[in-house]
């Protein structure tokens, strides 16, 4: 990955509305549970953050994933994960298949105004007996005339509570049939929040992420035109795992740039934090651990930019990201543990920033695919296991 004078550009906006219109208002965002998207959103879309690889007619940059990455490792520099995860989920979980599958009418009614950061947009796959195998779920949406007719419950919903649409997978089925099991019969559609049917069941208290609203979904026949289903029904979980991909490495660009943050500023803490009449930095024991947790960043972050070399080159990169995504979260666990060890008490504080960090850390092998996952993915590529 070779980033240029525009990449740096790029990433100088990027940080600027980092540090800017986010950082400072952090605490307040954790503590209220949410962050206001509708404000924040608009702020991004201005400097091109939010509509980076989609095309300029759909109110897109027509960028390549480099600049992809360079979003993801400012995001990652934020003062929570919360905000940066709810921002990829309106750039790389809720939007890619619209605009891939999308009819032009769905991109212009839903598409474009979530690039200008009007509209704000979730993903709706997972449900509360289906999670981490998606040929669990079961919210259906039976055909009645011209409508969709959707029942189910999908939770742990990013943005859920203030999402102006969704992008819902739903077993589509024509009236009188059974839904197909398995990963065949489901389809992408889009339901905005404001159809009749449509509720927040509850909003989810998290252990961290707090400024990121999670939520369970209600639908009790909730009515939505036929063309709301994004491409060719029934391809739903193909273009959901489809998109997986880029979701798996925005959250391992994002996880390792954060790392290598909380590892700079826990050796600013140890350099004046002293014991035993010298710095805590002075013990070649932690400085070992702190360079041996600075090589693991370096070996992840060049694997992600080789991933990305990949998808700019149009090749399949589902291993590396997969690879990259597994990689990642372990990763993060170590550093956070790092990062509170040697902080003492202050690192089981709120006082300072380790203790969300250490909090927020934990989603990252668990979400968007737990680890297990991405152990079954790299199973079944080794041809040892199936689906
Ligand atoms: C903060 C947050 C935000 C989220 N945002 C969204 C969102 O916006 N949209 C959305 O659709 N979903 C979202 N999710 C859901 C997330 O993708 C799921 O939580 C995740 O896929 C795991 O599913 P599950 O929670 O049902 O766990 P389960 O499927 O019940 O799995 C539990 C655990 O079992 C283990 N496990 C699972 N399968 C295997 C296996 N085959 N072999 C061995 N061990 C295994 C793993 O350790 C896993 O963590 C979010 C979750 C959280 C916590």
């Amino acid at each position: 990955m070779k980033f240029t004078a525009e990449h740096d550009q790029f990433r100088k906006v990027v940080r600027d509305v980092v540090e800017n219109q986010i950082n400072p208002y952090v605490d307040e965002w954790e503590a209220a549970g949410i962050f206001p998207a509708h404000e924040l959103f608009p702020k991004l879309a201005a400097v091109g953050a939010l509509g980076l690889e989609y095309s300029e007619d759909m109110g897109g940059q027509g960028a390549d994933h480099s600049f992809t990455v360079v979003l993801g490792e400012e995001l990652g520099r934020a003062d929570c994960a919360g905000i940066p995860m709810a921002i990829a989920v309106q750039t790389s979980m809720a939007t890619p298949a619209i605009a891939e599958f999308g009819s032009t009418d769905l991109q212009q009614r839903y598409l474009a105004p979530a690039l200008r950061g009007e509209l704000v947009a979730a993903i709706a796959v997972s449900e509360p007996d289906a999670g981490s195998d998606v040929a669990g779920i079961r919210t259906k949406a039976v055909r009645d005339g011209d409508s969709w007719v959707i029942t189910g419950r999908k939770m742990w919903i990013t943005n859920g509570t203030q999402a102006d649409w969704l992008c819902l997978l739903a077993r589509t089925v024509e009236p009188g049939q059974e839904p197909e099991g398995g990963y065949s019969g489901m389809s992408l559609i889009v339901v905005p929040t404001n159809t009749p049917g449509f509720s927040v069941g509850r909003k989810i208290e998290k252990m961290g992420n707090r400024s990121s609203d999670t939520a369970e979904l209600v639908f009790d026949e909730v009515r939505v035109p036929v063309g709301n289903v994004i491409g060719e029904a029934g391809r739903g979980f193909q273009q959901q795992m489809a998109q997986f991909q880029i979701e798996r490495l925005m959250g391992a660009y994002m996880a390792v740039s954060g790392a290598r943050r909380a590892i700079d500023r826990t050796i600013d803490y140890l350099r004046v934090r002293e014991a035993f009449g010298k710095p805590l930095l002075a013990n070649q024991v932690i400085q070992y651990r702190l360079a041996e947790l600075i090589a693991e960043v370096d070996v992840v972050r060049e694997f992600c930019y080789a991933a990305a070399d990949k998808v700019v080159a149009g090749e399949d990169a589902t291993r590396m990201a997969t690879v990259a995504k597994l990689k990642a979260g372990r990763l993060v666990r170590e550093v956070a543990d790092a990062a509170v060890q040697y902080h003492g008490g202050m690192g089981y504080a709120e006082d300072l920033w380790v203790a969300r960090y250490y909090r927020d850390a934990r989603l990252v092998s668990v979400g968007g695919g737990a680890d297990e996952v991405m152990l079954r993915i790299i199973t079944m590529l080794e041809g040892m296991g199936k689906r």
